[in-house]
């Protein structure tokens, strides 16, 4: 079941890692020498800025590395949300499995945590190598093992296929640890060369060679098959959840509602307006501290382009567009505003039209950045 969104989601971004990953290019830097309290002092501020009045229904605290954080930060940082917007249906921390341990699971789950997304990436200890992780695969098992000990019954595993020289069996490998580890949900993001990352330049350089494209499919596949015939339901391009355990809070950025992002890189779709944060933690820090938004983008988008990224986003999921509830949520009939983009991928076989529904087709699935290209305006 996939819950119905009626509040808006809230995104806490925590800058710091130990140390950054070669292939990552999300905004982080190493936590030495950094301050954490002045950074949670200035989350806090921007909350306040937004002046949210709609129920938060989801909570996602993300990096970087949140579990960086000195524990009492951090759980300061959780009590101040739960107190501040009340019960919420799902409030995650992402944790890295090098930095977490049962008695900081309990804690999480006192303050107010019910759902855990591990860092995983791989059980092979080469491909952890290669992607420069700091823990190896039995720090995955002991994370997932405390975190369920601790009465944790909602746990993600993220991992990473289609790494330089990866085999099929390594990967086949790496699904049946995670599906017996019996964890609720589980993330499977094909490698990309990211802009200004490590990887990117040891590329162009020669040095790094990514994998065949038949390859990294065949894998993809492979994820496809093996991991509904253990339950998990294939509810997104990329995630697969137990029934009642797909990820609520990301349902929000598929359906285009409203999500309000704090801290630096943050980015932000709230009441009609786009915006993206400073990537400068202390130009962030200032400009909050001063009481000013941290913004570096702003947009206000038209309605047509609210339907076009609605309708990309909504092709991310099985059911794909529910006709109907586009027409209510972005004021456009989907058949009118695409109609070639629509008959050309119906006529390949990459989208499958109902009365009611139009969704990527298993084939499809496999083209589905193409597919989504056609209903950009
Ligand atoms: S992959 Fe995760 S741990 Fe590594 S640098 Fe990026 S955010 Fe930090």
């Amino acid at each position: 079941m996939i819950h119905l969104l009626t509040g808006i989601g809230l995104y806490v971004h925590i800058p710091f890692c130990q140390r950054k990953c070669p292939y990552c290019a999300f905004y982080s830097v190493p936590m030495a020498g950094q301050s954490p309290n002045r950074l949670v002092g200035a989350l806090l501020e921007e909350i306040d800025l937004y002046e949210i009045t709609e129920p938060v229904e989801t909570i996602y605290i993300g990096g970087g590395s949140p579990t960086c954080l000195p524990p009492e930060i951090l759980i300061g940082l959780i009590v101040f949300l739960k107190n501040r917007f009340g019960d919420v249906e799902e409030f995650t921390v992402e944790c890295n499995p090098a930095q977490v341990n049962r008695s900081l699971f309990e804690q999480l789950l006192a303050a107010g945590v019910n759902r855990l997304s591990i860092g995983a990436q791989s059980f092979d200890a080469d491909e952890l190598k290669i992607l420069g992780r700091l823990h190896g695969p039995g720090q995955i098992t002991e994370a997932v093992k405390a975190a369920q000990s601790a009465g944790i019954e909602n746990i993600g595993l993220d991992l990473i296929f289609g790494l330089p020289r990866s085999k099929l069996i390594v990967w086949q490998n790496t699904l049946d640890k995670a599906m017996q580890l019996g964890v609720q949900h589980i993330s499977a993001y094909s490698l990309t060369l990211e802009r200004d990352t490590p990887f990117e330049r040891a590329a162009q350089q020669g040095d790094l060679t990514m994998i065949d494209e038949v390859v990294e499919r065949t894998m993809y596949e492979l994820a496809r098959i093996q991991l509904p015939s253990d339950g998990f339901r294939h509810y997104e391009i990329s995630n697969f959840g137990r029934p009642g355990f797909e990820c609520c809070h990301n349902m929000h950025y598929w359906k285009n509602r409203p999500v309000v992002g704090i801290g630096p890189a943050a980015a932000s779709w709230y009441r009609n307006r786009r915006t993206m944060n400073v990537h400068d933690i202390d130009v962030y820090i200032e400009a909050i501290e001063n009481g000013q938004f941290a913004h570096i983008e702003v947009q206000t988008p038209t309605p047509e382009q609210i339907a076009s990224e609605t309708a990309v986003l909504n092709l991310r999921l099985p059911e794909g567009i529910d006709i109907a509830e586009y027409r209510h949520q972005t004021g456009f009939d989907v058949e009118a505003l695409f109609p070639d983009a629509i008959e050309k991928n119906w006529q390949v076989g990459f989208l499958q039209c109902s009365e009611s529904h139009i969704c990527l087709s298993d084939v499809g699935l496999s083209f589905a950045d193409a597919v989504a290209q056609d209903f950009v305006l």
